[in-house]
């Protein structure tokens, strides 16, 4: 049993009401139990929403500069909330994400520049001892 983004295994959760249904995932899901999260949505952001960023460590805006780190932080511990409820050592994190980014996140320019660095979520579960691998990875 993994945690998974939901938006990879196509529900409609992404800032812009879309998803990013992905076939390897989608091929996973045959095979073993992938529990849907989406942290941003269980932070209590809306869907459609804008686009956010990690601006450093600790903070995290939206393009028009909203401070939206509490929704951030809240998401990823309640996702950490299902990791433990159900025993999950593993979860599968869309790439490049502000929250399920894994090793790459987009810079706070909403350029689309990459840097190092990881998603808030993806952050938290790696410092609990649960692998995150992206959708790449697989
Ligand atoms: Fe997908 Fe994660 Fe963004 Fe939700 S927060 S839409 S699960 S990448």
């Amino acid at each position: 049993m993994k945690l998974c983004s939901a938006c990879l295994l196509g529900m409609n959760c992404k800032d812009n009401g879309k998803n990013n249904r992905d076939k390897k995932v989608l091929k996973l899901a045959k095979k073993e139990i992938l529990i849907p999260v989406c942290p941003e949505q269980f932070g209590g952001l809306s869907t459609p929403r804008e686009k956010s960023a990690r601006k450093g460590r600790k903070k995290v805006i939206t393009e028009s500069g909203k401070d939206v780190t509490k929704n951030f932080t809240k998401g990823a511990k309640e996702v950490l909330k299902i990791a433990r409820m159900f025993g999950v050592k593993e979860a599968i994190l869309k790439q490049r994400s502000p929250s399920c980014g894994s090793g790459q996140i987009y810079d706070e320019t909403f350029s689309r520049k990459i840097i190092k660095g990881d998603g808030v979520t993806a952050d938290l579960l790696k410092r609990n001892r649960i692998k995150v691998v992206s959708e790449e990875e697989l």
